[in-house]
């Protein structure tokens, strides 16, 4: 694709018509260091350890320099924010370097917060090392849960200080800033189509979801030679994937907190770590983020319902190419079914039975939210649990948050539960390998968001040991790790006011 209009005017500020990227440089920091980098992130585009600490690593990453066939760029895209429609709005500091081809994948080398771009509107395209830091272990974290995702190669501070508000209460303050290198491969999100669709541009609409298609979705190109028939079986394969995403969002007890139209991948990956957090006390209406706690329109259990309304915004969108609602409309109604079928056979997995018993899951929710339970902590204590012996539930010590709410009522509840849970398990007859199989849907290592404060605190004081030592625990969140044990305890109570943070 060449860029229209006068090169010169490439860098200016402005709203993008007829294309959808322009040519940026990231910008020069003067003194970077290496945080930290992922080695199975680093391998995938067939760099070593040993590469990640050479000083052109550094260089390269913290958006300094640019090695031969590197071309970097910034797209721009669209959006519904917390359900409105907001225009152009991205991407005001994420920059492309470029694409590697390795073992017959391509990765595109995305730097975060690498300063601005024609589409940084009135912001700084910069990132500060509490957003970094969250973004980089999230990524990896999630990859290792077996959740689709961006990938985390690398977190660098820049040297740099970065003004933020983060109290909004006109006292800004510098922060260490940071650039963080997200892999994928493809950043393409539902927004970039949406502000073709708004602009109608249908020419450049169909250009553009001609090379997604070809670029990521190739497998359709072969399967249909109609491009009509090709662009409805793209976007029922984008129901797909957002629906298996939207499951293991619900099963990890993690929860996005801004699912906005331009945070949604079309590869159906977890996009744009920002005021995410994760379930401690299973509360369905939680949202980390503090500015969305009146509508709480991106709290836990709307997260599936959210998934359809922003993929309706992408059939409004594409609808030009398609020009009938009908398969469109067909292809939504199966993402609610789709949906609804993963996540019954997801919560049997994490129940330890073949079969989804519908009974068993809505009391075991009601038993959840009768007292602050500890989600993960939870289901690796129902693993241990021995169906011969119901009335032995000791191992259920450890998951609550207020001892003093166990009261008769609960424990009678909670002992019918477990009751009628050992007769499901008895019938089903998945006694031996129940606890191995649980196991395995229910991680015991999440990135709990005091531990990510904690890796934080420490790294904006320059010491980095924190951040790596979670990164490495969140390698194996399905093993036991005994000497790990510390690291998958609940919140500590200091902890209670969870604080998101996006900026
Ligand atoms: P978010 O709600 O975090 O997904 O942000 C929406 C868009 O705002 C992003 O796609 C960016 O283009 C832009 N943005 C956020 N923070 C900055 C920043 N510090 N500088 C420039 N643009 C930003
Ligand atoms: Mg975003
Ligand atoms: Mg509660």
């Amino acid at each position: 694709q060449t860029l229209p209009g006068d090169p010169l005017e490439e860098n200016v500020r402005r709203q993008l018509h007829s294309a959808v990227w322009a040519h940026v440089s990231p910008t020069k920091v003067s003194a970077p260091y290496l945080v930290a980098h992922s080695d199975e992130a680093a391998a995938l585009i067939g760099l070593t350890a040993q590469d990640c600490h050479s000083p052109d690593f550094l260089q390269v990453f913290a958006g300094n320099r640019t090695v031969e066939g590197m071309v970097p760029h910034a797209t721009c895209y669209g959006g519904h924010q917390f359900g409105n429609w907001a225009g152009q709005l991205g991407d005001g500091r994420a920059i492309n370097l470029g694409e590697v081809q390795h073992n017959g994948q391509h990765w595109m080398l995305q730097l975060k917060g690498a300063g601005p771009t024609p589409f940084s509107r009135t912001a700084d395209g910069l990132a500060v090392m509490r957003s970094s830091v969250r973004e980089f272990l999230c990524s990896e974290a999630m990859f290792h849960l077996g959740v689709p995702t961006t990938r985390a190669l690398s977190l660098i501070g820049t040297g740099e200080d970065v003004l933020r508000d983060m109290l909004y209460d006109g006292h800004p303050e510098h922060e260490p800033g940071a650039v963080v290198c997200r892999m994928s491969p493809s950043f393409v999100r539902f927004g970039h189509f949406q502000i073709l669709a708004a602009r109608n541009e249908t020419d450049l609409l169909r250009q553009f979801t001609d090379y997604v298609i070809k670029r990521d979705f190739s497998h359709l190109v072969n399967q249909h030679d109609n491009p009509r028939d090709r662009y409805i079986a793209w976007f029922k394969e984008v129901c797909q994937r957002t629906a298996v995403l939207m499951v293991h969002w619900m099963r990890v007890g993690f929860v996005h907190g801004v699912m906005n139209t331009d945070n949604m991948s079309i590869l159906g990956e977890t996009i744009d770590y920002g005021p995410y957090g994760w379930l401690e006390d299973f509360d369905p209406h939680w949202t980390p983020n503090t500015t969305d706690a009146a509508n709480r329109r991106y709290r836990y259990d709307q997260q599936p319902a959210i998934g359809q309304w922003n993929l309706m915004q992408l059939a409004n969108a594409i609808l030009p190419l398609i020009e009938d609602t009908k398969p469109l409309e067909a292809a939504l109604s199966d993402y609610a079914t789709d949906y609804e079928s993963q996540w019954q056979q997801m919560i049997a997995h994490k129940l330890g039975l073949n079969v989804y018993d519908a009974g068993l899951s809505n009391s075991l929710f009601s038993l959840l939210t009768e007292v602050e339970t500890d989600m993960t902590l939870f289901f690796r204590a129902l693993a241990e649990f021995d169906p011969a012996r119901p009335e032995a539930a000791e191992c259920f010590d450890v998951v609550y948050y207020q001892p003093d709410q166990l009261n008769q009522a609960y424990l009678t509840k909670r002992g019918q539960w477990l009751e009628h849970y050992a007769q499901v398990v008895h019938q089903q007859g998945t006694g031996a390998q129940r606890k191995g199989s649980m196991n395995t849907a229910n991680p015991k290592f999440v990135l709990r968001n005091y531990l990510a404060q904690l890796a934080i605190d420490d790294a904006e004081k320059g010491d980095f040991a924190y951040v790596n030592k979670l990164l490495d625990v969140l390698r194996k969140p399905y093993d036991e790790q005994p000497e790990n044990e510390i690291y998958a305890a609940k919140r500590p109570e200091w902890a209670r006011t969870r604080v998101g943070c996006s900026m």
